[in-house]
Order: C-alpha cells, then sequence, then structure tokens
C-alpha cells in the first residue's frame, strides 16, 4: 500500500471499535482497485463525538462508517442526512462532499442483499423481527416493500409499538409491535416464513443464550441472525439442528460496507473479495 500526501483518508468511528473487521475488509476492497485509500478505526468516546467529527472534517476525510452507540446522535452534527437514513433515524455511513458531510444508512439494503444471496424468499411472506433498535428499524423500512406481515417483538414493548406505528404510516402491511415474551414468540411462530434476530442476545462475549431454541424452529423457516461474531452463534446453531435455512451477519456485514464504498467512491468494489478477508479475520476460512 502506498502512502503519501495524497492519500484519502477514511474511518469508522464507534466505542468500542478495536474488534470492527471493517478496516481489514474497506483496505481491501481500495488496494483492489488501486485506489490511493485508506481506513482506519478510531474510539470516539459519547462525550468527544461533536469534537471527533468537526476534527475529521477539518482533516477532510472523504468518508466514515459510524457504528455503536453513534448511529443516532451523529445525526445531529452532520450538514445534510439523507431521506431514507432520515426514516430510519439512524447513520451508518457518512460522505463528505466538498465539505459537506452527508448521512446515509446502508444496513437496510445490506441485509436485503444478504438475504437474497443466501436464496431467502421474501415474497409476501411473514417476517418476525426481534429488536426495534437501529439495526431492527433499518431492517423494518428495507424488508416492508417486501412482506404481507410483518411482526417486531421487543424486550422494551413500547419501542415495538412505536416502530409498527411508524411503519404502519408508510407501508401498506400488516404490522403488529409486541413485547418479547416466550408465549407470545410461540404464538407469532406459527406460519412466519423468517426470522431475524436484531438484538445482541447470542452475541461476543456472552455466547451461551438465544431468544429461540430448536423445539420451537421450524425447517421451512429462514433464521437469520445479524450477528457475526461468533459467525455460529447459539441461534444460528439451533436453527441447523432444526434444519432451517440459516444466515449469519457476516454477509450483511460484507454487502452494507461495499455500499458505504459505493457511495464515498461511486466505485463497486470486490464483494467476494471483502467476504474473503472477513471470513479469514473471524476464522471461518
Ligand atoms: P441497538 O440499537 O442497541 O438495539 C438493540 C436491540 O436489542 C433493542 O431492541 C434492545 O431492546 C434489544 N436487546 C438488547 N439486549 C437484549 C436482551 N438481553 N434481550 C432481548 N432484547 C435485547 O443495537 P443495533 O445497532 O440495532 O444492533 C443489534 C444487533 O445487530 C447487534 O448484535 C449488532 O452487532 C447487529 N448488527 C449487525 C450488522 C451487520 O452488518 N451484520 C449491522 C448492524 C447491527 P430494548 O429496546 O428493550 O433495549
Amino acid at each position: 500500500m502506498r502512502i503519501n500526501s495524497e492519500t484519502e483518508l477514511y474511518a469508522i468511528i464507534g466505542d468500542p471499535v478495536e474488534h470492527s473487521v471493517s478496516p481489514i475488509m474497506q483496505n481491501v476492497a481500495f488496494r483492489h482497485l488501486d485506489l490511493n485509500c485508506v481506513y482506519l478505526a478510531f474510539q470516539v468516546k459519547p462525550s468527544n463525538l461533536k469534537g471527533a467529527i468537526e476534527g475529521l472534517k477539518t482533516l477532510g476525510i472523504r468518508g466514515f462508517n459510524v457504528t455503536i452507540p453513534h448511529k443516532v446522535s451523529v445525526m445531529k452534527y452532520l450538514d445534510e442526512v439523507d431521506s431514507k437514513a432520515v426514516e430510519i433515524g439512524a447513520v451508518n455511513t457518512v460522505l463528505n462532499r466538498n465539505g459537506k458531510l452527508i448521512g446515509y444508512n446502508t444496513d437496510g439494503a445490506g441485509a436485503l442483499e444478504a438475504l437474497r444471496a443466501e436464496g431467502a424468499v421474501l415474497d409476501g411472506g411473514k417476517v418476525i423481527l426481534l429488536g426495534a433498535g437501529g439495526a431492527a428499524k433499518a431492517l423494518a423500512f428495507a424488508l416492508s416493500p417486501l412482506t404481507h406481515c410483518l411482526v417486531i417483538l421487543n424486550r422494551t414493548e413500547s419501542r415495538a409499538v412505536l416502530l409498527a406505528s411508524e411503519i404502519a404510516t408508510m407501508f401498506d402491511i400488516e404490522v403488529t409491535g409486541r413485547v418479547l415474551t416466550r408465549e407470545i414468540l410461540i404464538e407469532e411462530l406459527e406460519n412466519t416464513d423468517i426470522v431475524i434476530n436484531a438484538t445482541p442476545v447470542g452475541m461476543h462475549p456472552k455466547t451461551d443464550v438465544t431468544l429461540l431454541r430448536r423445539n420451537l424452529i421450524r425447517s421451512d423457516m429462514t433464521i437469520f441472525d445479524l450477528i457475526y461474531n461468533p459467525p455460529e452463534t447459539l441461534l444460528i446453531r439451533e436453527a441447523k439442528a432444526a434444519g432451517a435455512k440459516w444466515i449469519n451477519g457476516i454477509k450483511m456485514l460484507v454487502y452494507q460496507g461495499a455500499l458505504s464504498f459505493q457511495i464515498w467512491t461511486g466505485a463497486s468494489p470486490s464483494s467476494e473479495e471483502m467476504l474473503r478477508v472477513v471470513e479469514m479475520s473471524l476464522g471461518v476460512r
């Protein structure tokens, strides 16, 4: 990799950020297209977010990703936010266009691409979304044009109800927001085609938990766990044991990153190369 005074800077900001695989993935994509760009990870504490954004802008950063816990709070420090990201209420990608910082959200489109790449059938079926946080919101907006029934189950009932009412005002589908309990989950699983875990339950370091056990999973279901660390969560193991189709969070990570790359550079990166290095760094290959 050449680094000189022309090298363009890209980054990810978050807290924590040290385990992020985005630098490996984006730097490989830059190298593959022979672009003189470098992508770094910066740990930014919530109390330093405003200063960090001002600093990145002053230094002429070309673009950056935003991860937990800044996806919502970053919006107030940007010059513009794309209408999709405003709907979702969260930004994961920022482009510096002639000194103006513009926010986008690629999580929903990345998740849809992952579902399609794995052959999940989205044609008008029933989807259960576990969670009502930033990722769940992005998924809910992306999936709603493609399903006829969406059920949002969340630990905090009010957030599920609020997200369902937002979806109901924008899409002509059957949508419900309910509290996540075992009884309600069992009731809603009937006729469900796809279950999506958009909560951190099962994520490193607390990997021995799942919201759904194999006895509740049918072999004709698709289980999509947004978690990629570990690549095989307990939920994915339970889905495999039940004979269901399963999708982990790796492809979503790669596709949302590839979409960020396109927003920044206008070029299409090699998502195969990005997937290869992500899988290697997560010990899957
Ligand atoms: P978030 O905004 O903090 O939302 C977390 C959601 O999970 C909330 O709905 C929360 O419920 C729920 N939750 C948290 N702990 C729970 C528990 N113990 N039991 C039940 N529900 C619980 O986080 P996020 O950004 O949406 O991320 C959610 C997950 O998606 C994370 O695992 C993240 O790594 C993953 N993700 C993956 C990708 C990818 O590219 N693969 C991209 C984005 C996110 P309350 O409302 O009750 O707090």
